[in-house]
């Protein structure tokens, strides 16, 4: 009776399943109103499901232009290493937010004041974009944490790509160390800033 009530255009939850099914590419399911195996569907079924949400979950990183860094360095839907590698929480936490651009950066929050990207400038530096890879590689104002926690960095120039490297690291040592380092760096500019 549903399925009458769906075919006259009248919504219920029948039309839901309907749905679920021809997006999904089973409308041939749900023509035939029956299923030899349901074990063996079921599991096709929810892997399609699954498919499609990663599929949806990259082109939303990929319109997301606040995201610009993090696609690169996290392509696949995976839980990250850190998050289970960081047991101090105000570390994960940091390093959290940082990779997913929940920050205090001038190119995040100059988006707030509509300022255009290119003139998002560091504070310190004042003529150069203050974005993740500016901030973590090359800002002097952080020489000294940089050179305490992550040393490789001012050995020689890094380019964009060693960044995203780095910042995609699944070295239990390498991640810590870069959470330490965007923790104390950030409470720096902070006091920088507001000072
Ligand atoms: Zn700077």
């Amino acid at each position: 009776m549903l399925k009458v009530f769906d075919g006259f255009g009248h919504s219920n939850w029948v039309t839901n399943v309907r749905t679920c099914l021809c997006s999904n590419g089973f409308a041939y399911v749900w023509e035939a109103q029956e299923i030899i195996c349901p074990n063996q569907f079921l599991s096709i079924f929810v892997q399609r499901l699954k498919d499609q949400y990663i599929q949806s979950w990259h082109e939303s990183c990929e319109r997301n232009s606040k995201l610009l860094y993090y696609r690169q360095f996290k392509n696949t839907y995976t839980p990250s290493n850190y998050v289970l590698m960081i047991d101090i929480d105000k570390f994960r936490k940091c390093l959290a937010n940082f990779r997913s651009s929940s920050h205090e950066l001038m190119v995040e929050k100059g988006r707030h004041f509509n300022i255009d990207r290119d003139f998002r400038y560091c504070p310190y530096c004042e003529t150069v974009l203050e974005d993740e890879y500016h901030f973590i590689c090359h800002c002097p104002l952080y020489h000294d944490l940089r050179k305490k926690y992550l040393p490789v960095l001012i050995n020689s120039y890094i380019s964009i790509q060693q960044f995203i490297d780095i910042s995609g690291d699944e070295n239990h040592h390498n991640i810590l160390n870069l959470s330490m380092f965007i923790y104390h760096v950030l409470e720096l500019r902070s006091k920088y800033v507001n000072d």
